[in-house]
């Protein structure tokens, strides 16, 4: 029997990833749902490729023209009532649990909803898309015990953290060692003239805009401690990032003995991706291997916080609460629209979430999906 397969955010970088997975699996996966936004030309040329059951576009427009140029594919035509459209259609298509397993990386808060909706089909769900941990934090967590729901991460530290975990029990684990690239910036000085090319010029990895942005003001890394703490129930204290700049450890566990366990494999995201789509097994591939002779180095460095805070703003949302963590998201997000659109520099990022942050006095208690974007939309208001 192959796993049946669905993927919200298909056309997106880790979407991609995951079809070439399946693609170069064919026995073991089958794909039954692409959900995809804007980039309806690549569904297409995925709809064709991959003869799934249902799929999702943003915009009306592209559903009708997606409908007629399908009708051409004997193989791959499609019904209108299996081309979901709109907010109702992103509703709906989280909503059809027909899947073994879904892929939930869809880009931003807009993840959220529809990954709420996954996990209440009690299967697997794949985490990629970082807002469902950073803003939907214990809610969520308890949401997916309540309908035994299995979340998988996809993201390689957590996929490393989580390898590093099997067989041992909670109370062996000391501290999660938590590794990060250290971005672009990372040995150059933070001056005013940095521009939306040097952020995305990358020194490891291959990522969408706004995750290359994040990675530079290691806001990323930030949110990354969030998901771990929640993920594997780990206090932020015992979670340490470490600066590896080579990107081989993908991270590590320190156990109460002193034992450490670490992760290496190549930086290739079809690793931690097929991990999470046959979990616990793991599948063959030809990616090119890691070569510890050709290791000449690998270093471990702490984070300078004072030229990274936001990674501190992540550690002291986390420690005070849900809504915290869901300001600091939206202002990260709207701070790095705002770069990217150059209308502020890249060191106001980081000033801009602070005086977000250190402005939001009440706190609020979440208890639902509809708290959680309402807040969200009260701090895009706020900062537009
Ligand atoms: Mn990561």
């Amino acid at each position: 029997m192959r796993k049946k397969v669905a993927i919200f955010g298909s056309t997106g970088s880790i979407g991609q990833s995951t079809l070439q997975v399946i693609r170069d699996n064919p026995n073991l996966f089958e794909v039954v749902t692409l959900v995809a936004g804007r980039n309806s030309s690549l569904l297409y040329d995925q709809i064709r490729d991959f003869h799934p059951k249902h799929v999702y576009i943003q915009r009306h427009e592209d559903a009708i023209d997606l409908y007629n140029s399908l009708f051409y594919l004997p193989n791959a035509r499609m019904s209108m009532e299996e081309i979901y459209y709109g907010d109702e259609g992103l509703d709906e298509i989280s909503s059809i649990y027909d899947f073994d397993i879904a892929v939930s990386a869809l880009v931003g808060i807009a993840g959220l909803k529809p990954t709420f909706n996954l996990i209440m089909s009690g299967k697997e769900v794949a985490l990629a898309n970082k807002e469902v941990l950073v803003t939907g934090g214990r809610f969520i967590l308890a949401h997916a015990k309540k309908h035994n729901c299995k979340l998988i991460p996809i993201d390689s530290e957590h996929s490393a953290i989580m390898q590093c975990l099997q067989g041992e029990s909670q109370n062996s684990i000391d501290k999660i060692l938590l590794t990060a690239s250290g971005g672009p910036f990372l040995t150059r000085d933070l001056t005013t003239d940095i521009t939306v090319d040097d952020v995305l010029k990358h020194p490891t990895w291959k990522m969408g805009k706004k995750v290359s942005v994040d990675s530079a003001t290691m806001m990323n890394k930030g949110f990354e401690v969030i998901e771990a703490s929640l993920l594997f129930d780990i206090y932020p204290r015992n979670i340490q990032v470490v600066v590896h700049r080579q990107s081989i450890v993908h991270s590590a566990v320190q156990f109460k003995d002193g034992t450490i366990m670490a992760n290496l494999s190549p930086t290739d995201m079809r690793i931690p991706i097929a991990y999470a789509l046959n979990f616990p097994n793991r599948i063959k591939n030809s990616i090119e291997r890691v070569d510890l002779f050709k290791l000449l180095n690998l270093t471990f460095e702490k984070p300078d916080l004072n030229k990274f805070p936001c990674l501190e703003y992540a550690y002291s949302a986390l420690k005070s609460g849900l809504d915290k963590q869901i300001i600091l998201n939206a202002a990260n997000e709207v701070a790095v629209e705002k770069f990217l659109k150059k209308e502020i520099n890249f060191n106001s990022i980081p000033a801009l979430i602070y005086t977000v942050l250190d402005s939001w006095l009440t706190s609020i208690d979440i208890d639902s999906i509809e708290t959680i974007l309402e807040l969200d939309a009260d701090v895009r208001n706020l900062m537009n």
